[in-house]
């Protein structure tokens, strides 16, 4: 019944331009077509209430349209682009994209599908700042309490008693755990309020990796752990140098924390046209069907060591979100006791 339907569309309804054309015109997304250079060669009425007059919503070589034109594929899925309205007010739209092909296989041109998502976008943001502020705002207090704790405990404010001092260290324990929540907390609102803003640039990964040994080697000799790496000499990707620090500082330190004797291992090597990054730790382990489920916003395996360790099951969502945003993909190997191997394998880059 459907397919007939369809084919009746097709045959009869569809094959009249001016009918496609009322289509097109009737849609409540804005639609518009362009020539192979991006000139646009129609559009329909949601694209002059939105915003397009003429205009092609983005002009830059990096604009997605461009992008699925030159490669002859459509994009894989929907991208946030902030372009401004007619009457200069700004607007946030959702755009999907695909190149108009020739039976021979010639791109004649594109089509971008897109939706307004200012006012959804908008709410995202005041949520972000928001969350922003009021971490922010429980941040200061947070330090000053530390420092004063550690005044006293160092015996600079009088002598202190090991009952005292027993007591003192909990309550420093327990402000680095809050700060260590609190930074989880920030770098959700952090990227929640840039998340479509991410510039790739052309970025070599050896020196990235060796920072976040550097920075992560004092608190596993502390706990007792070898951190081991192999780092190669050059490993080139196109990405946001900031957010893969706090990708790979982001499993190092879950590799830390969830391991109680052993080591951390932290390897890169390019694998055919990949960047391969892997994270492993001979830790507690994750049983096999909570292996999709930890990337999960607030996320976290109840268990003794987990407990004991606190956190916020932000972390991997977020690192999930990062690697999807450089076209990356992020697996999980691991067995309860066994260890966890963290791999992120990013597409590679010219340099
Ligand atoms: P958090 O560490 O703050 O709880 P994450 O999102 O980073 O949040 O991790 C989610 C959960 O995944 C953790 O609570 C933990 O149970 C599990 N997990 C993450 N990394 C490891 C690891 N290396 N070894 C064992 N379990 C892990």
């Amino acid at each position: 019944m459907f397919e007939k339907e369809i084919h009746v569309l097709e045959g009869t309804f569809l094959s009249d331009t001016k009918n496609f054309r009322r289509v097109l015109l009737s849609i409540a997304d804005g639609v518009y077509m362009t020539d192979q250079n991006r000139k646009i060669i129609f559009w329909n009425r949601a694209c002059e209430r939105i915003n397009v007059n003429g205009n092609p919503l983005c002009e830059t070589d990096h604009c997605p349209l461009q992008q699925c034109m030159v490669k002859g594929v459509p994009g894989d899925k929907p991208v946030l682009v902030r372009a401004q309205r007619r009457d200069g007010s700004r607007v946030i739209v959702e755009v999907s994209v695909a190149p108009i092909i020739r039976d021979n296989g010639r791109v004649i041109g594109g089509i971008e599908v897109f939706r307004d998502a200012t006012l959804e976008q908008e709410m995202r943001e005041t949520k972000a700042s928001f969350l922003s502020a009021i971490t922010h705002d429980l941040k200061a207090p947070l330090t000053v309490i530390k420092g004063f704790l550690e005044l006293v405990l160092t015996g600079d404010a009088g002598s202190v008693n090991e009952t005292q001092m027993d007591f003192l260290g909990s309550a420093l324990e327990e402000c680095d755990r809050l700060s260590k929540i609190l930074n989880d907390l920030s770098d959700l609102a952090r990227f929640k309020a840039t998340e479509f803003s991410y510039t790739p640039r052309l970025l070599d990964l050896t020196s990235l990796l060796q920072q976040v040994h550097d920075i992560f080697i004092f608190e596993t000799t502390k706990k007792g752990l070898t951190f081991k790496t192999a780092i190669p000499q050059s490993l080139y990707v196109a990405g946001d140098r900031d957010r893969l620090y706090q990708v790979i500082a982001n499993l190092v330190s879950n590799a830390i924390k969830y391991t109680e004797s052993g080591f951390v291992y932290l390897c890169a090597k390019a694998s055919g046209d990949k960047a391969i990054i892997s994270v492993q730790d001979s830790g507690i382990g994750i049983s096999r069907d909570e292996h999709g489920k930890i990337f999960d916003q607030f996320y976290r395996i109840d268990n003794m060591v987990t407990r004991k360790a606190g956190g916020t099951g932000i972390g991997l969502s977020i690192v999930k979100k990062i690697v999807a945003m450089h076209n990356g993909e992020i697996t999980v190997h691991s067995e309860p006791g066994q260890g966890s191997t963290f791999e992120i394998s990013l597409p590679l880059a010219a340099n």
